[in-house]
């Protein structure tokens, strides 16, 4: 039985997530035929069915699409030579590119025009590590532990950056054994693991010591998800990575218990769980407010604003039901709300 359940906050979608959900909720809205999504818009299973059930195809490979479809690249990021690639065979091609992913993307550039080498700390086969990698390929090299590390041969001008969604215990003795080992170490100013990967694992870090259990709602290849769950599990506490209310079914859940989400994961699912949980007390569990918030892509604002501009010519924008969304308003509308309207 379970006795007590924290609610944690910060959990859940971050700025990046809500950015690239409600611009692909716009694609569909303003185009209206089947938009084609490089990798998953965001990592979880749950959006990527919505979408799917809203004539959005995810694809893998440029070969997928049809000549002078209309594009749009993932919160991940996508390597420079891909989305040159989607540009030339698509009729508009619109990048969601998380604005931290995109900080990485610059360092990147800016350190292999220095001619140095680039160790990359992040996991093989995740989007944003093969994005980011594509960068400049010649001079980066993808690490995931301090072997890694100790078996590159690359001289002495280095320097180290970062997928933004590890966990703080798989960064920090990487990031240790490479200033011991390269004394002139080249690092960003500020770190490339993102607010959102390091409050949710801060704040998941300060209720343990009252729970026995953690629930962390995402699905699997969501990486911040899955850092959230190793982190739990390196400091001795059991912790789940359950993607919906059907996952709890085989738990042994008592005691007490955290639950929190993964930065892709919807709020609902969370909800679900704890209903079906239905534990004697329920209390909210708050370590900061996040007020972040990444406007909609440049390419896609100059999109509405032109479609918005021809309606109120033809003076009909009043009454157009979709006029409450304008794009005055996107700060106070949410990925949750667009996702509702698809
Ligand atoms: S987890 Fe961090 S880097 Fe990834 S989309 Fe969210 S804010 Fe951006």
């Amino acid at each position: 039985m379970v006795n007590k359940l924290y609610l944690v906050t910060p959990r859940g979608f971050c700025a990046g997530v809500e950015m690239a959900i409600k611009a692909l909720h716009w694609l569909l809205k303003i185009y209206d035929e089947t938009i084609y999504c490089y990798h998953e818009i965001v990592h979880n299973k749950w959006i990527v069915k919505e979408f799917e059930k809203n004539n959005v195809v995810f694809v893998e490979d440029t070969k997928e699409i049809p000549e002078g479809a209309i594009v749009m690249l993932s919160a991940h990021g996508t390597a420079p030579e891909i989305e040159l690639q989607f540009n030339n065979i698509s009729s508009l091609t619109i990048n969601s590119v998380c604005p931290l992913v995109t900080k990485v993307h610059h360092e990147a550039k800016k350190f292999s025009k220095e001619n140095t080498q680039i160790i990359y700390v992040g996991h093989k086969n995740h989007d944003e590590a093969k994005g980011a990698i594509g960068v400049s390929p010649d001079n980066m090299h993808l690490v995931e532990s301090i072997e890694d590390v100790k078996s590159l041969e690359i001289g002495n001008d280095v320097a180290l950056l970062a997928q933004t969604t590890l966990a703080l215990s798989e960064w920090e003795p990487i990031m240790k054994y490479s200033q011991d080992r390269f004394n002139s170490l080249k690092m960003p100013r500020k770190s490339d693991l993102c607010y959102a990967t390091t409050n949710r694992q801060e704040a998941i870090l300060n209720i343990l010591p009252e729970v026995n259990t953690v629930l962390v709602v995402g699905s699997e290849n969501s990486s911040n998800t899955k850092a959230l769950v190793s982190m739990v599990n390196n400091q001795g506490v059991e912790a789940y990575r359950v993607d919906n209310v059907d996952d709890i079914e085989t738990l042994n859940l008592n005691g007490n218990i955290a639950i929190t989400a993964g930065a892709s994961a919807p709020d609902h699912l969370v909800y679900e769980i704890i209903d079906k949980i239905n534990p004697d007390n329920l209390e909210k569990f708050r370590l900061k407010e996040e007020d972040e918030y990444f406007p909609l892509p440049q390419q896609l604002r100059s999109n509405i604003k032109n479609i918005s501009d021809f309606l109120s010519i033809l003076n009909i924008s009043e009454t157009n039901p979709k006029s409450e969304y304008g794009i005055n308003n996107d700060k106070k509308w949410t990925a949750t709300e667009a996702l509702n309207s698809l």
